[in-house]
């Protein structure tokens, strides 16, 4: 009555949990601010792209995405044989863990960071290493002091989901500097395109000499097409060989290479959805921290704000009341975050819907009148 046995480690491990795109029990048309998606939507050219695809279904995809590889080869100044496309970059950070890592290693992330990390570490019977952030961004001390003969993997999502918070590329270089070469470094730039500090990069100089850094990136976020599952990964050809053989074949979809490629294409879009989510989020960080709300400073297209410890003013609270109103945050209270709430830049009117909400609720001056609530 056993029946198949899956790995022990497999057991314990609990799954991702998305965005809620669903308000419990709310009245009114749902605002998603949960996922992290841009609220400016892809560029026109690549909607065209997937909907071109839509004649190819008879046919397998390119299994070495080429023309996007070149695509981005060219756009970033990179060497486009040692670019790997995927299924989101979900799929080049999982194959990074199943190639790099198993039993007995272990694999450092950021104790507030992204949980797909803790997740992929468990699922190949690796021991997750949580490290505790320094200013909200990852402690490149504290993930030093980390290391051992055993470290195999260090993901470091830059700039910091869920916190926002990003690492100048002076204290990337520092990292990299402290690591003994058996350790892969993995810089997550999946909010890259929406830094606007100066100080930043997402990478790739290190890549390109360095035999132990692999950098990965997204279409899912201010590109804004994350129904398609489009990522890539950047790295020594070494370590991109490993990737491609243990791949699937047919990894990314035609209509995913494609609006890809179109989108690469349209940096004209990019720079507009950039620009605007750059000034909305100055926007409701500025109005959040009037209301009282601890904003941690962003470079990505959403805000983490820490609320009061007072009855009444907590982040549960101000979820469950937000979502009667029908907008979604996000709640992290498995991540240690059981008082901040995230919240993802929406379109101007969603933002200023949310920043009135709050302000009642700190002013405690009843949500059930806060879609009327005063100037
Ligand atoms: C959203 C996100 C990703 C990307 O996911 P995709 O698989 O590319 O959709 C990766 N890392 C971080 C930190 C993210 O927030």
């Amino acid at each position: 009555m056993t029946g198949p046995a899956p790995k022990d480690w497999i057991l314990d491990l609990a799954p991702y949990v998305p965005g809620k795109a669903r308000a419990d029990g709310a009245d009114r048309p749902v605002v998603k601010l949960s996922a992290n998606e841009s609220a400016y939507g892809p560029s026109p050219r690549a909607v065209a792209a997937a909907r071109d695809a839509m004649d190819g279904l008879a046919r397998y995809p390119d299994p070495e995405s080429a023309d996007l590889r070149a695509a981005l080869g060219e756009l970033h100044g990179l060497d486009a044989a040692r670019i790997l496309c995927g299924n989101g970059s979900d799929e080049p950070l999982s194959l990074l863990a199943h190639c790099f890592a198993g039993p007995g290693d272990e694999v450092i992330y950021s104790r507030y960071g992204f949980q797909l990390y803790a997740i992929l570490a468990k699922t190949v019977g690796a021991t997750g290493v949580a490290v505790a952030n320094e200013n909200w961004a990852a402690s490149v001390d504290g993930i030093l002091q980390a290391v051992t003969p055993r470290t195999r993997l260090i993901y470091l999502d830059n700039p910091n989901n869920p916190t926002g918070a990003m690492l100048p590329f002076s204290e990337i270089e520092r990292l990299y500097a402290g690591l003994p070469d058996h350790v892969l470094l993995v810089l997550d730039a999946a909010y890259g395109e929406c830094v606007d500090d100066p100080a930043y990069e997402a990478g790739a100089r290190l890549v390109d000499r360095a035999n132990n850094v692999v950098m990965t990136r997204t279409f899912s976020k201010m590109y804004a097409l994350p129904a398609l599952r489009v990522g890539w990964a950047y790295g020594p050809a070494a370590v991109m060989d490993v990737l491609n053989r243990a791949r699937l074949p047919f990894n990314v979809s035609a209509a995913g290479q494609k609006a890809a490629l179109a989108a690469v294409r349209d940096q004209d879009h990019l720079a507009a959805a950039v620009a605007r989510n750059n000034e909305e989020r100055a926007w409701l960080t500025a109005a959040l921290a009037a209301t009282g709300l601890d904003v941690v400073p962003s470079q990505t297209n959403f805000v983490l704000a820490g609320f009061p410890d007072a009855p009444g003013q907590t982040a549960a609270e101000a979820y469950r009341a937000l979502m009667a109103d029908g907008y979604i945050l996000r709640h992290l209270p498995g991540q240690g975050l059981a008082n901040h709430l995230r919240i993802t830049i929406g379109t101007p009117e969603q933002n200023r819907a949310v920043a009135a909400l709050l302000t009642a609720f700190m002013d405690g001056s009843g949500l059930a009148e806060a879609g009327e609530a005063p100037a």
